[in-house]
């Protein structure tokens, strides 16, 4: 059922216990939450496995598996109670969604190369995020970070780690959403596999980034 108020509700109403989110209003969840998360839609393709890399209180995972059961998502959060929130919120709306309770760097090997689209949105900058996607995805597949407007500079800074780690960017885009926000959907394409030897140990990965 596509109840994105619901989802919004429940979303506030959890947050009263648990810290999911710095917004707390319900338009701004309707917009900055909801509206932000379902801007992927477009660029997911029939059918995909998509993973959510860091998805908190389930931002965009909720979102894109309630608009699409054609897709399976799995919410990826190192996080348990962020994540025990949205897998009640999942079962209770009947979403193709689950969750997996890891760090991404050490969730990879495991799940290496096993998903059609990862996503991520509000984890970290991104050169470090293409180290914890891009190990995910299948090769023809693609990783579509979510970022504020204005990240040129960030883009430029990854041009190493998407060369080292078989990604390619095919596409910026610049959505607006209906309060006027401006955001960014980066969507890199995978062009061949990840060498082995990432991602590495968080502490290098924030110690040295590619
Ligand atoms: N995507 C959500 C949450 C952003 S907060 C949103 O946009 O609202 C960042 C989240 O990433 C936190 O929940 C944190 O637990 C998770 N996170 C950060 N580094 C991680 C890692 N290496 N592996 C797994 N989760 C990580």
């Amino acid at each position: 059922m596509k109840n994105y108020d619901a989802l919004a509700d429940r979303l506030i109403e959890a947050n009263k216990r648990l810290n999911l989110t710095a917004i707390t209003q319900k338009d701004a969840v309707m917009v900055l939450h909801i509206e932000d998360s379902l801007t992927l839609c477009d660029h997911i393709p029939q059918g995909a496995k998509v993973i959510d890399v860091g998805t908190g209180g389930g931002f965009p995972a909720l979102p894109i598996a309630m608009a699409r059961d054609d897709i399976f998502v799995t919410a990826l959060d190192s996080t348990a109670k962020k994540l025990a929130f949205v897998e009640q919120t999942a079962d209770e709306f009947s979403l193709p969604l689950k969750t997996f309770c890891a760090r991404a760097e050490e969730a990879a090997e495991q799940l290496r190369e096993t998903f059609d689209v990862a996503v991520s949105r509000g984890v970290t900058a991104l050169p470090a995020l293409c180290e914890l996607c891009l190990p995910f995805v299948k090769i023809g597949g693609r990783f579509i970070a979510m970022k504020a407007k204005d990240c040129e500079a960030e883009i430029s800074s990854a041009k190493n780690a998407l060369s080292v780690l078989g990604g390619e960017i095919k596409e910026v885009l610049c959505p607006t959403l209906s309060d006027g926000t401006v955001h960014t959907l980066i969507i890199i394409e995978k062009i061949s596999a990840t060498p082995l030897k990432y991602p590495r140990r968080w502490s290098e990965i924030k110690k040295k980034p590619l």
